[in-house]
């Protein structure tokens, strides 16, 4: 691997001035960015992140935690930052002046930088009026209590709803058929109402022949290139076609990039960047993750973009390597009641034929978000462990 020039030259950069990269963000493409900056350039970068919040949340699992499958993980941003020899400043990216290389915060404090990365992530907006957004950790708690009533058998039919514009849509699917399971004594009617020609069809022919099976053995009945407008009156409107009966409808959120004085953005908040996580139209500043115009929002995309960027901006600093682009490579880890399935596919397009679904896991460590450096940091450095039998990262 590509790393940092040798001991006296770290040495001099120090007392010199290292390079001053600012990372916006608390979240998987921020710590990716400054674990893959710390391991590629050492001493070469000095490196600040500004996040609003004192966590870390690791959210994939909460789609686990109505089952008691497994648990959302917090950490702590201070003792991440410091393990990677960064520092966290507690604060939000309010305006980027990229001329004089200075951000303001929301407490109007103005911070200079050689390069500024935008790790901020987007915001769920509901996409299905009337429907429960299931956005995250914040609606465990609806979600409990909508199974609750399904196994009462005060709710017998539900739909889940993919809105159009949504290109992840596995956390929907974990939870339609972690419900069936836990409802297969019930007589309830699960139907997965989506826009996609196949199930999960981003992840290609055979991981989405393989989703398809998983939903069939579960009964979850499926109606494909269908767009879910809104639920009223015990039905879930949809165009083409007739409405889908339900008691209860879950949607996913679509998302929305944050609005930052001085980043060109487009009308959903989203940064258009080059291969190397550059922004395009701004001298010094990089962006990763969901914030970015990139299709798939999704995390082990959001860390393959971060090292596009950790790399480049390591290059800059005057590190011996040559950056490698971004070529995105799409992984998934379907929980289901039984073993978890693994989904991988190539997206960059001119790569067909590189769909793969399996039992076994097809990356490792092998947990929900798939990141180079962070996977095995937060394995390290804050106990989330992974195996083969329990890829439900625990602390
Ligand atoms: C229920 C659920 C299940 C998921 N399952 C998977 C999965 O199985 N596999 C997978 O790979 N991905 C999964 N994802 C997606 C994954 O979590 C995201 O794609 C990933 O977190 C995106 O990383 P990010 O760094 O771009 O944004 P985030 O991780 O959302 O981080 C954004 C950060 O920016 C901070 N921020 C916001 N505004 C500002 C500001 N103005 N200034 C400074 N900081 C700011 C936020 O506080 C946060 O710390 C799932 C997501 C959800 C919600």
């Amino acid at each position: 691997m590509p790393g940092p020039r040798g001991a006296s030259t770290l040495v001099s950069m120090t007392q010199t001035g290292s390079s001053r990269v600012v990372v916006a963000g608390g979240g998987v493409a921020a710590l990716e960015t400054a674990v893959a900056l710390r391991r590629l350039a050492g001493e070469l970068v000095d490196v600040e992140i500004l996040a609003p919040s004192r966590e870390f949340v690791y959210r994939p699992l909460a789609v686990a935690e109505p089952f008691a499958r497994g648990e959302v993980q917090r950490f702590d941003l201070e003792r991440l930052a410091a393990g990677c020899g960064a520092r966290h400043r507690l604060g939000s990216l309010r305006s980027v002046d990229a001329e004089k290389r200075e951000i303001r915060t929301n407490r109007d404090v103005p911070i200079r930088y050689d390069a500024l990365v935008l790790a901020l992530g987007a915001a769920p907006r509901v996409a299905v009026p009337g429907a429960l957004t299931f956005r995250g950790p914040e609606d465990v708690h609806a979600y409990e209590t909508l199974l609750a009533e399904a196994e009462s058998g005060r709710v017998s039919a539900l739909a889940f709803a993919v809105p159009g514009g949504v290109t992840w849509a596995l956390p929907l699917y974990e939870l339609a058929l972690m419900t069936a399971a836990r409802l297969q004594e019930t007589s309830s009617a699960l139907t997965l109402v989506t826009p996609e020609e196949t199930p999960l069809a981003v992840f290609g022919n055979e991981a989405s022949a393989k989703v398809a099976e998983l939903l069939a053995r579960k009964g979850v009945a499926v109606r494909l290139r269908t767009y879910p407008d809104a639920f009223e009156q015990n039905a879930l409107t949809v165009v083409p076609g007739a409405p889908v009966p339900a008691d209860r409808a879950v949607a996913l959120p679509r998302l929305a990039g944050e609005f930052v004085s001085g980043v060109p953005q487009d009308g959903d908040g989203f940064v258009r960047v080059d291969e190397h996580g550059r922004v395009i139209g701004l001298d010094g500043v990089y962006a990763a993750g969901d914030i970015t115009s990139f299709g798939v929002k999704q995390g082990g995309l959001a860390a393959q973009q971060a090292d596009a960027v950790a790399e480049a901006i390591a290059a800059e600093a005057g590190a011996e390597i040559d950056p490698t682009p971004f070529r995105p490579v799409l992984r998934g880890l379907v929980l289901t009641d039984g073993g978890p399935t693994y989904l991988r596919a190539e997206i960059g397009g001119g790569r067909g034929g590189t769909s793969e679904a399996a039992e076994e896991p097809l990356w490792w460590p092998a947990g929900k978000i798939a990141a180079r450096y962070l996977g095995p940091y937060l394995a390290e450095h804050a106990g989330l462990g992974y195996s083969a039998s329990n890829p439900a990262p625990r602390a």
